[in-house]
């Protein structure tokens, strides 16, 4: 920062955008692109209101749609076994838990969830967090701290940039999926640093594609680093059984130091894991501020994503079904000449249409037929790879995978035309 400015004779006015929210240059720029977009007659596609539980269909405005918008891969919320799990924890608990889980906060239902995350990595311990974002943020913003280095995929989650800003790391990304430029990185600059993390995603959240983990796995051994997964998108959704990236790898949970991953997603709930071994969790539980000076996450929702958790065990047909939806998808958009990136029809298929505005006019068209999908636009994504982004469910039909299909395509001669 500057150093502050000296006691003049005269003091010069403060000026206006040091003290009003309205001239923030963040907001003025908010302002210029929705002025601009709406200018150009384009509808702002964000923060619809839908009226039930969303999954593969939701309802917004009273109409119906088939939805690509939510990533409610299991179909657990709106699951009934889910729900009665959740208002039996009402019932009993009351719906806040009233203070941090070192304090007064800790329920039965807590450790009962964090036992079955663990169990189903086969490492030592869990711990929940309240927010997925939080539990990437308070992790490496504590765990690491400036003589460190944070090694990530150019692609990582926004979550894990705030995480290393916080914790003062070196932050230095590696192209995507490269383990071949990450292992040149540690080569030339291991050395020059004391702890060293390498994070990765189980399914990039963007193009629905993944790494290659046993790689990267024999990188951080050799090199003497930690290795972490964020697995908000591949838990449930890949591997036989929907255990994430280690089942679909065959291997053991030892072999990544930081399992993180979300509630909010195939769980059915909301907040973030971490799992690993005890030194980790342990240490997190008592130290990281994140967990400490923060409420317990409501009993409600932790008995939400335990029964969510053991009904996806129950029910491997619908980690089947997902798989299968996905790679339909994929398959049926590749054959017309849809731009899918990356894209290996895991839980996310992209549709590249490579502007903001295209993805925005795109997004507006099929929701006119239907359907709703969310656009992604610059600064998210870069703006030539603007898209639009698709997340597969295990109720999705075929026959609705064709109808969307087909309504991009005519979308998108209309929009050219
Ligand atoms: N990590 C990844 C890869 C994500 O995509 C997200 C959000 N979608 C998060 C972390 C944050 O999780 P949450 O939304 O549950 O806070």
């Amino acid at each position: 920062g500057q150093a502050p400015a000296r006691p003049a004779e005269k003091k010069a006015e403060i000026p206006e955008e040091h003290y009003r929210f309205h001239l923030h240059p963040g907001y003025q720029q908010l302002r210029i692109i929705n002025d601009g977009a709406s200018r150009l007659g384009v509808k702002n596609p964000f923060f619809k209101l839908h009226e039930g539980t969303a999954g593969a269909g939701t309802q917004i405005s009273g109409s119906g749609y088939i939805n690509y918008a939510s990533y409610n891969y299991l179909n657990m919320s709106g699951d009934p076994v889910v729900t009665a799990a959740a208002k039996a924890a009402i019932d009993r608990y009351g719906t806040s838990v009233s203070a941090s889980r070192l304090v007064s906060g800790e329920r039965p239902v807590h450790r009962d969830l964090e036992t079955e995350i663990a169990a189903l990595y086969g490492v030592d311990d869990a711990i929940t967090f309240v927010s997925g974002h939080a539990t990437n943020v308070s992790t490496i913003g504590y765990l690491f701290g400036p003589r460190d280095l944070v090694l990530h995929d150019e692609l990582i989650h926004n979550s894990v940039l705030q995480g290393i800003q916080l914790s003062g790391a070196r932050r230095l990304p590696f192209p995507h999926n490269d383990w071949e430029a990450l292992d040149a990185i540690l080569q030339e600059q291991r050395h020059q640093f004391e702890r060293v993390l390498i994070v990765l995603e189980g399914i990039y959240s963007m193009d629905g594609d993944y790494p290659d983990l046993p790689r990267f796995v024999e990188i951080k051994q050799r090199h003497r680093a930690f290795l972490m997964v964020d697995e908000a998108h591949s838990l449930g959704v890949m591997g036989a059984r929907g255990y994430g990236i280690r089942e679909h790898f065959g291997l053991d949970g030892k072999d990544v130091d930081i399992w993180m991953g979300t509630l909010s997603k195939t769980l059915a709930g909301c907040g973030g894991y971490i799992a690993g071994e005890t030194a980790l969790v342990e240490h997190l539980k008592f130290l990281a501020p994140g967990f400490l000076y923060s409420v317990g996450m409501p009993p409600s929702v932790a008995a939400a994503s335990l029964e969510a958790l053991r009904r996806m065990k129950e029910l491997p047909e619908r980690v089947a079904t997902l798989q299968a939806r996905g790679k339909y998808f994929l398959e049926q958009a590749k054959a017309v000449g849809i731009d899918t990136g990356t894209s290996t029809g895991f839980a996310v298929v992209p549709a590249i249409t490579g502007s903001s505005l295209r993805a925005t006019r795109l997004s507006a068209a099929l929701f006119k037929q239907g359907i709703n999908v969310q656009p992604i636009l610059y600064p998210a994504v870069p703006e030539k790879s603007a898209r639009l982004r698709f997340f597969i469910s295990c109720m999705h039909t075929e026959e609705q995978i064709r109808l969307t299909i087909q309504e991009i395509i005519k979308a998108a001669q209309r929009d050219e035309a």
